[in-house]
């Protein structure tokens, strides 16, 4: 007869480890780390928030000690590095509809960030012909291009997914 064990894969056996009382809070933004991924504030934890010990000393069960580290989340750490994995590129841009496009551009972004506060716009570039965004996440940038896609119908759209020599994601929008 063969006995099986039952023990935890490693990844639960940290859960209860000394990093499930760790976080790292971004010194450029909110964003927390904790439990394994980036969280957009310490308001969205809430667990981590009640414990967290603002200036106000708490007694009990109540206080419970964490450590914390200052670290950039891998958002402002590609910022900082001036990288990014998606790229969109807007041309052939009429004055007219650059409000209105940077807006949805914008919203596009807003968007994503919510479900992952990773996946963002790093930077909107508005240049005379047109606009340039980039993106933490490429597939943040093929949304971006098929939404510009299916808003302006006759635009001339060409999504580079990355390869193996670039990891950037490239969309390239030429308006009609
Ligand atoms: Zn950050």
């Amino acid at each position: 007869m063969v006995r099986t064990q039952n023990i935890p894969p490693n990844s639960e056996h940290e859960e209860f480890g000394p990093g499930k009382k760790g976080y790292i809070l971004c010194p450029e933004g909110k964003e927390v780390y904790f439990k394994k991924s980036w969280h957009p504030n310490l308001e969205s934890l809430p667990e981590l928030n009640a414990a967290h010990n603002w200036g106000e000393p708490r007694s009990g069960a109540e206080r419970e000690e964490k450590s914390v580290k200052f670290e950039l989340c891998p958002a402002h750490q590609m910022l900082k590095d001036k990288q990014y994995e998606g790229e969109v590129i807007v041309e052939n841009l009429n004055e007219a509809n650059r409000e209105e496009l940077t807006n949805l551009i914008k919203n596009r972004g807003e968007e994503a960030e919510r479900r992952d506060t990773l996946h963002r716009i790093l930077k909107i570039e508005q240049q005379p012909k047109g606009i340039r965004v980039e993106t933490s996440e490429n597939q943040l940038a093929q949304k971006i291009g098929k939404a510009i896609g299916s808003h302006y119908k006759k635009a001339d759209l060409k999504i580079q997914p990355g390869s193996g020599t670039s990891d950037v994601g490239r969309v390239r929008i030429i308006l009609p």
